[in-house]
Order: C-alpha cells, then structure tokens, then sequence
C-alpha cells in the first residue's frame, strides 16, 4: 500500500469513541479482557479510592483468571513451560512508577509493580530479585502453569518438526503410528475434543493478550498498568513492552495515558505510549495520537504489508477531560473462521461496554 493509501483507510476508520466533556470525570479504560477489570476499577473509583489502588484491584481479577491465557495465572509459558510475569504501574498524581519483568511464581505482579514503586528507590525489578523482592515481602509463591495452559504448551513441543518429519516429544521410530492430538490423550483421558483443539490452535496461533488499564477520577488524577505473561513460547528471560515505562504504559496526568497490547518488539522500538501521550501533549486527540504511533510502527517496516500482516498491535489513550481511544495496526483478524475487529473496554460510571477500535490498515479475510 502507497503512503497516501493507507493515509485514506485511516481517515475511514470507523470513528472510536471520542468523549468529551466540561471537566474529568470518572473513567477507565482497558484492553478489551477488561471489561470486569473496568467495573472493579469504576467501584474503587466511586468509593473515593485512588486510582492506581483501582485499575490495580481491577487488572488483578483478570490476574487471578486461569481462562486468561495472557496474563497472570494461567497464563502461557515460555518455551521451557515456566510462566513468566510482566507488569509496570505509574501514579499520576506523585509522577512516580514501578516494574517488574521476568517474575516466576508470583501471581499478582501489578500489585508487585506498586511494591517496587512504593517501598524502594528503584523503578524495575527483574527475574528471581523480583521473586526473592516479593518472598521477603511474604508474597505466597505459587505454580502459576495450568493443566490448560501446560496442554497447549506440549501441543506446541509435539507441532514441533525438524525438516525431515521427526520430533523427539513424540511418535518415535518405533512407536505406532499415532498422531500427536491422541499422544496428548494418553496424559489427558478427561479432555475434550474441543479442549485438544483448543490446544493445538494455541499452539499454532497463541492469543497474543494482556491487559492495560488506564483511570481519570473527577479530580483529574490519572494512574495507569499493564500486566500480562507476555508472548507464548518465548525464550526464557524474554521481556516484552509491559513493563516498559513509555513503551507498554506512560502516564502524565497534566495531559493522558496511554498503554499498549500485541506484539511488545514493536512497541519497545518506537517508545509508543509515551509518543501518543506526547502526541495529545502537542494538540492530537486520542484516536490521531495512537494512529501516529502505528503509522511509525508501519514505517519501521517501510509499510511493508505482508511483514506486518505478520502481527497485531493496539494502543488505548485516555486525556485528561476524559476523552479516549483505543487504536489497532489491522481492521480485524480472523478468530475461528470470521474476522473479528478489535475492540476495548470503556466504563464511565454504569456497565462496561466494549467498544470498537480505530484501525490503520485494513485486513482483507
Ligand atoms: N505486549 C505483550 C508483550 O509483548 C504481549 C501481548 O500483549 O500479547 O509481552
């Protein structure tokens, strides 16, 4: 697609919500697992708490979900079957901000984040620091590998062939002819065809997830936090944008927030919540901030479709005055057969609804 091309399907991305009104009021954004995560955020909020303490009580409900199979517990492992957590948090209101990268067995890494942020002079905790940081804090340490979770990961080693057809995780020379979804079966008699299948798609296609929650409160105090279990089947140690202060979340509540979902590589080059946050800082709304952000992601690849074809990434920002976007490279993706367009999560005080994403390029099923 020609620069000017993809300038037009931008312009005709379906409109995201653009909320404006007289002063902050109270708001919370998030990735589109989020929709619980907002209402716990929005009761905090109600309650007079402070927004950090919110979208942190509201991210670790999604923390503690072993069907969110990216973030916390639950969570799909690296390529050696360990879960590994990231997580960062910023509070406006002091400008201050925390992280943690690389956490095993620690379930609840945001709150973990505000730890680092409050109770020490640094910003990030990596790796087992990170998990001795939380035992002397008397954090619980826990396997945070599901049954779930590890059948997706053995499906992944059993789809794995070298170019002559033989993989040493399954039928051996002199086994009999089985294939790999009934050698998962023989450790799972219980499961369901769906549930193998399940595992095979993981495998195949990992959900990429995550999630970033973003509040303003009616005095105009702004907090924000990713958290995920980054990408599946990573290389141990690998760390992605979550805990990245200005790539994965960045907060200056004189002007907005911003976080990120996807593929974290992406983000990490182009430093992208603290440019859309700089964006709206310069005079753009939400939605023109975070299509900046992915136009420069497109330009790292010289807008080279069939390399970004290759991965998906979102951004979501929220302004001071409580308007918002959320923002992804591709118009959808295609989930069981249809293409879904991506959507985030908005509470402003009732139910959480999901609304849809802006989008730079469209893709065609
Ligand atoms: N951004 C996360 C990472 O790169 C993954 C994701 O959102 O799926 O670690």
């Amino acid at each position: 697609m020609r620069r000017r091309d993809w300038l037009i399907s931008a312009a005709a991305a379906p409109v995201a919500a653009q909320a404006m009104q007289a002063g902050p009021k109270n708001i919370v954004i998030s990735s589109a697992n989020g929709q619980n995560a907002c209402a716990k955020a929005m009761e905090v909020l109600k309650a007079g708490g402070d927004t950090l303490e919110a979208v942190v009580q509201g991210v670790t409900l999604v923390e503690d979900d072993p069907n969110d199979t990216s973030v916390g517990y639950g969570g799909l492992p690296n390529e050696e079957g360990i879960v590994e957590l990231d997580a960062s948090v910023m509070h406006g209101p002091t400008r201050r901000a925390g992280a943690v990268a690389s956490v095993r067995n620690i379930k609840n890494v945001a709150r973990l984040a505000k730890l680092v942020m409050e109770q020490t002079d640094h910003v990030m905790i990596v790796g087992e620091g990170a998990t001795r940081f939380a035992r002397a804090w008397g954090i619980p340490e826990i396997n945070l590998l599901t049954e779930r979770a590890r059948m997706a990961w053995m499906a992944w080693k059993q789809s794995l062939r070298d170019p002559e057809g033989h993989n040493n995780w399954t039928d051996g020379l002199d086994a009999p002819d089985t294939k790999a979804a009934a050698a998962l079966r023989t450790i799972w008699p219980e499961a369901s065809d769906e549930m193998i299948a399940w595992a095979f798609d993981m495998a195949r296609h990992p959900t990429t997830g995550t999630i970033n929650c973003l509040a303003l409160n009616s005095k105009g105090e702004m907090s924000g936090t990713t958290t995920t279990s980054g990408l599946a089947w990573k290389i141990p140690g690998r760390v992605g944008d979550s805990p990245i202060i200005g790539a994965g979340l960045y907060v200056d509540q004189e002007v907005g927030a911003a976080g990120s979902t996807g593929r974290g590589e992406e983000n990490i080059r182009m430093a992208g919540a603290h440019t859309i946050v700089e964006n709206m800082r310069h005079g753009m709304d939400p939605q023109a901030a975070c299509l900046d952000a992915l136009k420069r992601i497109a330009r790292n690849y010289n807008n080279d479709q069939k390399k970004l074809n290759q991965f998906d990434i979102n951004f979501y920002a929220l302004r001071k005055d409580g308007a918002y976007a959320g923002a992804s490279l591709w118009s959808g993706r295609v989930r069981r057969g249809y293409m879904a367009s991506f959507e985030f999560s908005v509470n402003d005080g009732g139910a959480s609804r999901l609304e849809k994403c802006a989008w730079l390029l469209e893709r065609k099923a």
